[in-house]
């Protein structure tokens, strides 16, 4: 690629991170057109009561719904943290909008559709086009393959070739189901929170919800609410299980499943036992690229997308094939921007990349130290709220480091998800940073 040329770029996805990589690669001077397959932008937070056709996902037949939110969700991160970074989430004067500072999943819809008016990206979009096909051709572009309905008789097949691909389709789609022995015999329902929605189809019934982040603890709650009994099992239960959960008569906490039986039994590992109606798998998705066909130099290994130079650039393909939002346990929408902001650099030959022998070899390196560590291989892409990551590609990217009042907050809010768990969407003692956070976005606010 000559130095400096603009590129033509598809992305996939108009989510939070195609819709952040849309507007930097259009910043530095690229042609981008945006694939969703959806009618609208905002990926995720588009909620649906709609869900899939099998509860719990693993019929790859099924009919799927791309959105996992529940009726109920309000952000789990104060909006000063979340937004990008030169556009801050602030709450506004607007009709109809959710000012409370852990809003409900509407008012990131809007701060969306917001974000793309602002910066003309709408009109970049394809909407109802999905991208059935990316592969790479051989004059060294990519072919992407897409298909659009015009009407239920009618579909358009489009091939064409863009220089390069960014790839934004998000991760919260495709279930990981936990593995429990006797399963195939047990009576009960099973879905994954994926297809939960509302609480009401489990009114007086004995549910199991296995999973011990945001989603397991928010959708336990709120079920108790009218199910005769909830037992968490969770793998990061401390000792003292089972025990019931502060504030509530029928939730409890358990250690993880040992088995279940073909009388309904379910056996925990801390010895205790219950009868239970349904289970509910909080236990986090698969990544799934079904259009990417790379020869098996790209594959997802027990959730390990790779091999990938620091989570974005696979060695092979580099800079014309670009992952955005692999990494987790850091802040989703400035962790977008900033990757997206490197690829729209390297890709115009601004940001220099290394070699591809000195990525695969730093690749090398990370994947033994995770080894050394004792890193599972399905945690490849957990940061662990290690936001160097974040420091690095803002040094790459010519741009400031994460704001030192957003790593405060952010790490606060973490903690507080864990400690004060009923409370914390509501109550707070950080105003000081929210303070510091404004006296920031004064710059960003016309
Ligand atoms: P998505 O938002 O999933 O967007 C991907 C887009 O790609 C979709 O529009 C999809 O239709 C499109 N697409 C997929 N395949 C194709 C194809 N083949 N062709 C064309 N289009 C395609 N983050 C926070 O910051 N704060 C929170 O409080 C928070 N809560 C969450 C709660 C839940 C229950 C979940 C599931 C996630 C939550 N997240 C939260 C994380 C959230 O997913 C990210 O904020 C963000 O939506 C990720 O953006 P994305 O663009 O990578 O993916």
């Amino acid at each position: 690629m000559s130095q400096n040329s603009p590129k033509n770029v598809a992305v996939i996805g108009a989510g939070p991170a195609g819709l952040v990589a849309a507007r930097e690669l259009q910043r530095e001077g690229h042609i981008v057109v945006v694939f969703e397959r959806e009618n609208q932008l905002g990926g995720t937070w588009i909620y649906t009561p709609q869900t899939d056709s099998d509860p719990i996902g693993v019929d790859p037949n099924r009919r799927i719904v791309h959105s996992s939110l529940y009726s109920s969700l309000r952000v789990n991160l104060p909006r000063e943290v979340m937004g990008f970074r030169d556009y801050p989430f602030v709450a506004t004067k607007k009709p109809n909008r959710d000012p409370r500072r852990y809003p409900g999943h509407r008012e990131v819809l809007d701060y969306l559709n917001d974000f793309a008016s602002d910066f003309g990206l709408i009109e970049l979009v394809r909407f109802g086009t999905e991208v059935g096909y990316v592969g790479l051709l051989e004059n060294g572009k990519w072919k992407v393959s897409s298909r659009k309905s015009e009407n239920d008789d009618h579909v358009v097949f489009v091939n064409e070739e863009y220089d390069a691909v960014a790839i934004c389709n998000g991760r919260f789609t495709e279930p990981q189901i936990a593995d429990i022995p006797g399963i195939e015999v047990w009576p009960g329902k099973q879905i994954h929170s994926h297809n939960y929605r509302v609480p009401e189809p489990f009114r007086d019934q004995v549910i199991v919800v296995i999973g011990g982040a945001t989603s397991a603890s928010d959708i336990s709650r709120e079920i108790a609410e009218v199910a005769k009994e909830v037992h968490i099992s969770s793998r990061s239960a401390l000792s003292g299980t089972p025990k019931k959960v502060h504030g509530y008569e029928n939730l409890w906490l358990h250690s993880m499943i040992e088995a279940v039986g073909i009388d309904g039994g379910v056996n925990f590992h801390d010895g205790s036992n219950v009868y239970a109606d349904i289970i509910i798998h909080c236990t986090g998705y698969k990544y799934h690229f079904p259009f990417l066909e790379t020869n098996g130099i790209v594959t997802v290994d027990d959730n390990r997308v790779g091999p990938l130079y620091k989570h974005i650039f696979p060695p092979a393909f580099a800079p014309s094939l670009s992952f955005v939002g692999m990494p987790w346990k850091l802040i989703p929408f400035p962790r977008c921007e900033l990757q997206s902001k490197w690829i729209a650099g390297v890709l115009s030959g601004r940001i220099s990349l290394l070699s591809k022998e000195d990525m695969i070899a730093d690749i090398d390196a990370f994947y033994s130290s995770l080894d050394t560590s004792c890193i599972p291989k399905r945690y490849t892409h957990n940061m662990d709220f290690q936001l160097d990551y974040e420091d690095w590609l803002a040094a790459e990217c010519g741009s400031p480091p994460p704001e030192k009042w957003r790593k405060e907050m952010f790490f606060i809010a973490r903690e507080k998800i864990k400690t004060q768990t009923e409370i914390y969407r509501d109550q707070w003692d950080d105003d000081d940073l929210i303070i510091q956070a404004h006296q920031d976005f004064v710059q960003f606010i016309p």
